[in-house]
């Protein structure tokens, strides 16, 4: 892709804006680049146009943003759904992005009602977006894994591709409000002529009447359809982070895009790792030899692999080591977590007597006890 300008710059705000601000900002430059309003220099009008809702579409939902200031435009984009890239969110998220107020604003350049939310029923409207929540295990999280996703969702039918009429036909303008979905009468009453606006009932307001319905849809112009689709989760995905696949959502209407679809990570619980920001955590159970005398253990990695390491000889229980970069992988950054283990001490609970002889002569040369601490009692 060419050069980008970057989205504050596009719309002229600073990196600070109010929404508020944002919107003014767009609602202006938007008008001023709209290819109607432009008819000397239309093509270049419209390339601002583009670059000026591409701006507003991001600047404009509080995730997007804050994603696009984290990262820029070299967010984390895998391709492989279809060409349409997916993109995170961080944790704690559970909203979806809401188009409405951008479809208002459109619809009020080309013609739509400019009231908020009484869209003509014949514009082009973006499909719903969905959502699904997939489990995965702690060791998937770690390396990354691919995951079949299966959604229901409204599909554009295959077979009128989306017009719901049947092969080889087209909806027909609709002969009772020759197209514009709505109906004016003029009505004497007493008080002079008066002018009222209804919703075509010929067509339902789409303007269109479909006199062959297609048989697959019957005529909806969407199917129900069960689609399994593979998504890519990367190395390093925390639990309740999000992966959107643009386009994967419910069908768009008259022509508009398809939704987009949510894919909520959940990571299992593991038996003996857990996860603190990039770090991987693990206790360790070492005999009371070990910790007194020093020696090798063999730590067990989450990818399945073993690091020797030397615990040195005086280890107290609860002494943790420090395994440099083999935690989890940062999703954007791309640097390592550290592996985190925590010694505890092991002691015996049976002995044989020969080992109890060896004790017993150990402790004879440490005959005193040791003193208490009295910060670790009141303290
Ligand atoms: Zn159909
Ligand atoms: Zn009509």
């Amino acid at each position: 892709m060419a050069q980008k300008r970057d989205y504050y710059e596009v719309l002229g705000v600073s990196k600070s804006a109010t929404d508020e601000e944002i919107k003014k900002a767009y609602r202006k430059l938007a008008k001023k680049y709209h290819p109607d309003a432009n008819p000397d220099n239309k093509e270049e009008a419209e390339k601002k146009f583009k670059e000026v809702n591409e701006a507003y579409e991001t600047l404009s939902d509080k995730q997007k943003r804050q994603m696009y200031d984290q990262f820029g435009f070299n967010g984390p984009n895998f391709s492989g759904n279809q060409g349409g890239g997916s993109y995170y969110y961080s944790s704690g998220f559970d909203g979806f992005g809401d188009f409405g107020d951008l479809g208002d604003i459109f619809s009020s350049f080309f013609g739509g009602s400019s009231r908020s939310r009484s869209r003509a029923s014949n514009s082009a409207v973006k499909g719903n977006d969905l959502r699904v929540v997939t489990e995965i295990t702690f060791e998937e999280s770690y390396l990354g894994t691919e995951k079949e996703i299966t959604v229901t969702r409204n599909e554009s039918c295959p077979s009128c591709k989306g017009t719901g009429s049947a092969k080889g036909t087209k909806p027909e303008t609709c002969s009772v409000c020759k197209g514009t979905g709505t109906i004016r009468q003029v009505a004497q009453t007493p008080f002079g002529q008066m002018q009222t606006q209804r919703t075509c009932n010929n067509c339902g307001g789409t303007g269109k009447v479909i006199n062959n319905p297609c048989t697959e849809c019957r005529g909806k112009g969407t199917v129900r359809k069960v689609a399994r689709i593979k998504v890519k989760l990367p190395e390093g995905i925390d639990d309740g982070q999000t992966v959107v696949l643009k386009g994967e959502g419910e069908a768009g209407k008259n022509g508009g895009p398809n939704g987009d679809l949510y894919i909520v990570v959940k990571v299992k619980k593991h038996k003996i790792y857990s996860r603190k920001a990039e770090h991987v955590l693990c206790e360790i159970p070492i005999t009371f030899t070990t910790a007194t005398l020093g020696g090798e253990v063999e730590v067990p990695m989450v990818d399945g692999t073993k690091e020797k390491y030397r615990i040195p000889e005086g280890t107290a229980t609860n002494t943790k080591f420090v395994i440099r970069n083999k935690g989890f992988k940062n999703i954007n950054g791309g640097w390592r977590g550290d592996f985190v283990f925590t010694v505890t001490v092991q002691v015996p609970k049976k002995l044989t007597s020969e080992q109890r002889e060896l004790l017993v002569q150990l402790a004879k040369t440490m005959n005193e006890q040791p003193p208490i601490k009295r910060k670790g009692i009141f303290g």
